[in-house]
């Protein structure tokens, strides 16, 4: 018989424990988010039932479609926004997730401050290195982390929860973690997003203490997201 996401997920589990222990660092620490874009409900519904909480999607308003009722249906569930936001989609953001990956601009770590005042919310919230420094990508600049991190602290009154990156896909990821670890550290972050499908093991190696795990868990996507 085929493998399931759910026979996935339990194979994903036991390689994020392996590479915990490799890495000698304590066991289940790190947290899988599994990333559920461009799949529906049906698909996602084993994956909940195998006790997986917390997913990752990459666009608000796909989100807003099926996210709603499982998240009504299963209260404990945890939504991460891991795709680029726009300031005129943070209320909505503010609204259904639980934590934001992508704060990358003064206006959108504005934004997300007043909607989580204005709702009473209160997100976890990771900045995106773009760490390859990639003009087509999202995310702020290494040389310019360290000051937008002060910025959202100190300016727009944000607790920032960690860094996140998205590493060059042609490139060994390795350095592109090494440096958003270096970058976490200096400005006394404790967590790292990054590892994907295909490195996550690297990830950790590295300190990651959130991977974003989707078609390994998931099966490939139909369409690209
Ligand atoms: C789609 C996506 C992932 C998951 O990628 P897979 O290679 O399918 O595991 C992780 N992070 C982000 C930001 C994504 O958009």
């Amino acid at each position: 018989m085929a493998e399931t996401a759910a026979d996935h997920l339990a194979t994903i589990r036991d390689r994020i424990a392996a590479a915990e222990d490799e890495s000698g660092r304590a066991k289940g620490k790190v947290t899988l988010i599994a990333v559920s874009k461009t799949f529906d409900a049906p698909d996602i519904q084993p994956v909940i039932d195998a006790g997986q909480r917390i997913f990752g999607e990459n666009r608000v308003q796909e989100a807003q479609g099926k996210w709603p009722a499982m998240k009504e249906a299963h209260p404990d569930i945890e939504l991460h926004l891991i795709g680029p936001l726009q300031s005129n989609k943070a209320r909505d953001a503010v609204a259904l997730f639980d934590a934001i990956h992508t704060i990358d601009r003064d206006k959108i770590a504005r934004a997300v401050k007043a909607e989580m005042e204005a709702q009473g919310r209160d997100l976890k919230l990771f900045v995106q290195i773009n760490t390859g420094d990639e003009p087509q990508k999202a995310g702020v600049s290494p040389d310019e982390a360290d000051a937008f991190i002060r910025r959202c602290r100190e300016e727009v009154g944000l607790t920032i929860t960690g860094l996140m990156c998205i590493p060059p896909v042609e490139e060994t990821p390795a350095p592109h973690f090494a440096l958003l670890a270096k970058i976490a550290e200096r400005n006394g972050l404790a967590c790292l997003s990054m590892g994907m499908s295909g490195d996550f093991e690297t990830a950790i190696a590295h300190g990651a203490t959130h991977v974003r795990v989707g078609s390994a868990i998931f099966g490939s996507r139909s369409y690209p997201a």
